[in-house]
């Protein structure tokens, strides 16, 4: 295998980025790195360990996954619970965890900061570590293409020998094609993981959400928290709604001894005749799904790009509502909320949204309806998730990767072209030797990539790259 040559001087390693993805390649790199190291995290705003998902302080936002996985070393997964058992009773801890409970993602964003600084413990005083608020606006490699300078919007330039984008989720694309002029109005939010996203909602307005998915239902869940009674239309495609965790006996791993299917539908074959062997055991779907997941990136990574864009086609919306589940609680409170009329998930296309006297007409078509119908709502909350074709996203850093070669598409723009340990391939020519990403970016290549169990086995392959030869696997075996 062909590894990263190495500098013979101080390594400076910079991480742009400092949600979980990034924070965690720290956390990885410090307790291993050599004396003279130097480790920067350019973060733009969130407390180190927060990004997106954690920076949040609403009691009803859940973690999607039970609390016993979540842990952020790949060869330990039980370490967050160990760490909540510790601090039970404390502000913002449970007074009692079970290894299947759903805790805040505020409290994960806390067990994040402390993975960080355990691993500063950990690390030799020689080593340099930083975090430095700033954006990140360009990375220009080096002569010799042995590293780069990393440009920060106020013209600061670092040094870098190896670079980590760990960028995360991009911000959502617009939803409607017609009538874009609303999205210049306060009552059109763009982005739902703003802190202010629901403020100024009147405890009776009509809300229209674009998107069904596990953001939806925060939005819905935080709207109700603070006192909101009107109604709330989700709208997607196909109208679908997400499922919830069942506690289920386990199910064993039926694929470990299995070559991966090259076809999509005999992938869905084979997983189909395991859910009914399965229920005529006794053991839910949902066991079966979970099972899929230590072989997610082998299954993706035998289907060719013709067969991944059928997926996308056809089977993705319903890979994403079973396999990425709601807490049970957060189910409960939804189910409640559409049995009383208040909640209504609807299978529609967006024909045009304008803004009148009183609020927004949001003009829909239902799926297999004969005519239009116009919504009449006060707010329009974009719940689309996160876009991943970097060309349509005008931000000047990944304007001037593009520019510059350094980070080119999959062939499904689900992400950036690159090896399946993070490391990105230049523009039809082959892996750059400093430049790795992880989480997101590594959609295309690995699918399944956003969530911690995927992220922290990510940063400890993407850490010991940075740092000499490697041979594993990012895949986590949990
Ligand atoms: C609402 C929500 C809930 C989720 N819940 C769960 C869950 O319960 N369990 C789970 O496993 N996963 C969950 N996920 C998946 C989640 O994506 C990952 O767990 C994780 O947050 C991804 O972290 P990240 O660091 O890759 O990305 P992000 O969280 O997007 O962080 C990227 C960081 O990089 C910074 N940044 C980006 N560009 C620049 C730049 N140019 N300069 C400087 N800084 C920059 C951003 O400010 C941000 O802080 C959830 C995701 C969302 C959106």
């Amino acid at each position: 295998m062909k590894t990263t040559p190495q500098p013979t001087a101080p390594l400076r390693i910079v991480i742009i980025g400092g949600g979980v993805a990034g924070a965690l390649v720290a956390a990885q790199l410090l307790p291993l790195a050599p004396d003279g190291t130097i480790i920067t995290v350019i973060e733009r705003g969130s407390p180190i360990g927060r990004g997106v998902a954690y920076n949040t302080h609403s009691r009803s936002h859940l973690l999607n996954v039970p609390v016993e996985r979540m842990g952020a070393h790949p060869d330990d997964p039980g370490h967050f619970l160990r760490w909540v058992r510790e601090r039970l009773g404390r502000p913002g801890c449970p007074d009692a965890v079970s290894p299947g409970d759903f805790l805040p993602r505020h409290l994960y964003g806390e067990y994040i900061a402390y993975v960080l600084l355990e691993a500063r413990q950990a690390a030799s005083p020689a080593v340099a570590f930083a975090v430095r608020t700033g954006e990140a606006v360009d990375v220009a490699e080096r002569e010799g293409a042995d590293g780069a300078r990393v440009v920060l919007a106020d013209g600061t330039e670092l040094a870098a020998d190896r670079v980590v984008l760990a960028i995360g989720n991009l911000p959502g694309e617009y939803p409607v094609r017609s009538g874009r002029q609303v999205y210049r109005s306060r009552r059109y939010v763009h982005t739902p993981w703003a802190p202010d996203a629901v403020a100024g909602i009147g405890p009776d307005a009509d809300v229209v959400i674009a998107g069904q998915g596990l953001t939806a239902s925060d939005i819905t869940l935080e709207l109700v928290a603070q006192g909101h009674r009107g109604r709330i239309v989700c709208i997607s495609r196909r109208g679908l709604r997400h499922k919830a965790h069942a506690p289920g006996p386990g199910h064993h791993d039926f694929l470990k001894d299995e070559p991966a299917p090259h076809t999509l539908l005999a992938l869905l074959r084979r997983v189909r005749a395991e859910v009914r062997a399965a229920a005529a055991r006794g053991i839910p779907w949902t066991d079966v799904v979970d099972a899929l997941r230590p072989h997610s990136h082998r299954l993706w990574q035998a289907l060719d790009w013709t067969e991944r864009a059928r997926f996308l086609r056809h089977l993705r919306p319903y890979w994403e509502i079973h396999r990425h589940r709601l807490a049970p609680q957060i189910d409960a409170q939804l189910s409640a909320l559409a049995a009383q009329g208040r909640l209504e998930f609807i299978a529609a296309r967006f024909i045009h949204v304008e803004e009148t006297a009183g609020g927004l007409a949001v003009t829909i078509h239902r799926r297999r309806a004969p005519a239009d119908e116009t919504l009449f709502v006060a707010k329009f909350i974009n719940c689309t998730g996160p876009r991943s074709d970097y060309s349509k996203y005008q931000h000047p850093l990944l304007i001037n990767l593009l520019a510059r070669g350094l980070i080119d598409h999959d062939p499904l723009a689900l992400g950036a072209a690159a090896l399946p340990t993070g490391q990105l391939l230049r523009h039809r020519n082959g892996p750059i030797p400093w430049l790795y990403t992880l989480g997101s970016p590594l959609k295309g290549v690995l699918w399944e990539s956003t969530a911690v169990p995927e992220i922290r086995a990510q940063a400890r392959v993407i850490a010991r790259e940075l740092l000499g030869p490697v041979t594993a696997s990012p895949q986590d075996p949990s």
